[in-house]
């Protein structure tokens, strides 16, 4: 049976090449290739500094260190997405609050934004879920009028803009992921990129155990570094990021023409954005049981899932805040939300299977 993966990292022969010349060099840790991946992501983003590490998790975690946040302090986050941008929050000492997500977008909504500000709200940490910007235009103005910090959760929106900027530059921080499930990869891997040079210059100290360039100890850090192999291998794949983002876009025209008119929600792109897909998400109709739609669909070799948490709701969440407030639409994409596969060399003739398949199983 040929089988339809849920996605598929796109390695050539030439990254593989690349990555074999790293490692014949002796050079592995952070060096040249991590200093020219940092130099290629600030020049195409549009900021003044992008800083490597080893993962989007710590991106998230060592910009909100470096913005200062501490334990009292409130953070405001949507209540759907990778489970990640809440516990990096909880991880510093301060509390999540929670802000529910609008269903065309799968992004917070931004009229809720301020009835959950408080006097201790210090950050609103938007996600681009998906690979579409939130509003940050509409977050900024909100951000600016209480004095608050936006640190972008972006880790699936590289290449993703609002009205032709992109998506990191909004902000004090905007935090970026390397993961396989991303539209380039090398394994784990993750950048931060900022304007605000000391902000960017605390960001370098906690990656590399608090190290400064005059190699004074006057502050502490991690090792949160990135490796030269890896950074080789997304540079490779980042030569061709504007061919990886067109195809997807393909891939998705071609699921949204064969999907119309049937009984599911299909997501939609606001007219001031591009969508960088790094995930095709739609809402199942009320009635369909997704989770024997995902068990079928893998008996006949195509993998779907479910796409995002609805965090407030995962255990730990809600046995420590035990909140009352209904976050319908987060909770609705969290129960009725499917993934279709989509991947860099997904053929027609699978999508077709996945489609047709979707449409014997939901009837
Ligand atoms: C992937 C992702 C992360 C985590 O990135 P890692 O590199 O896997 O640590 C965080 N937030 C969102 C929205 C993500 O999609």
């Amino acid at each position: 049976m040929n089988k339809i993966p849920l996605s598929r990292p796109y390695i050539t022969e030439k990254d593989i090449s690349c990555v074999v010349n790293i490692l014949n060099s002796g050079m592995l840790v952070q060096g040249k290739e991590v200093d020219f991946f940092e130099k290629s992501m600030s020049r195409y983003i549009g900021s003044k500094h992008a800083i490597a590490v080893s993962n989007g998790t710590m991106a998230l975690y060592l910009s909100l260190l470096a913005a200062g946040v501490k334990s009292g302090d409130e953070v405001i986050i949507p209540a759907l997405s990778f489970v990640a941008t809440a516990n990096v929050v909880e991880l510093i000492g301060a509390t999540p609050i929670f802000v529910d997500i609008c269903l065309d977008t799968f992004n917070i909504d931004v009229s809720k934004i301020e009835e959950a500000i408080s006097p201790k709200t210090t950050v609103i940490m938007p996600v681009h879920e998906f690979g579409l910007s939130a509003d940050i235009t509409e977050i900024k103005k909100i951000a600016d009028k209480h004095n608050l910090l936006i640190i972008e959760d972006a880790a699936c929106a590289l290449g993703a803009k609002e009205n032709n900027h992109h998506v990191g530059t909004f902000g004090m921080a905007g935090c970026f992921s390397l993961h396989p499930r991303k539209s380039i990869t090398c394994g784990e891997g993750g950048f931060i990129v900022t304007n605000d040079d000391l902000f960017a210059k605390k960001l370098y100290q906690l990656r590399n155990h608090g190290i400064e360039e005059n190699f004074q100890f006057s502050s502490i850090g991690f090792n949160c570094r990135l490796t030269d192999f890896q950074a080789s291998l997304v540079n490779s794949q980042f030569e061709r990021f504007d061919e990886i983002l067109e195809e997807k876009s393909k891939i998705v025209n071609w699921y949204l023409s064969r999907l119309e008119n049937l009984n599911i929600k299909l997501p939609s792109i606001p007219e001031n954005k591009n969508h960088t897909w790094q995930t095709f998400h739609i809402i199942l109709n009320e009635k369909t049981d997704r989770t024997k739609l995902i068990e079928t669909l893998k008996a006949k070799g195509i993998y779907t899932n479910y796409g995002a948490q609805c965090i407030p709701s995962l255990p730990y969440y809600q046995e420590k805040y035990k909140s009352s407030r209904q976050f319908a639409n987060s909770w609705k994409a969290y129960k009725k939300g499917l993934v279709l596969p989509l991947y860099n060399g997904m053929s027609e003739e699978d999508l077709n299977s996945v489609v047709n398949e979707l449409k014997i199983a939901i009837q």
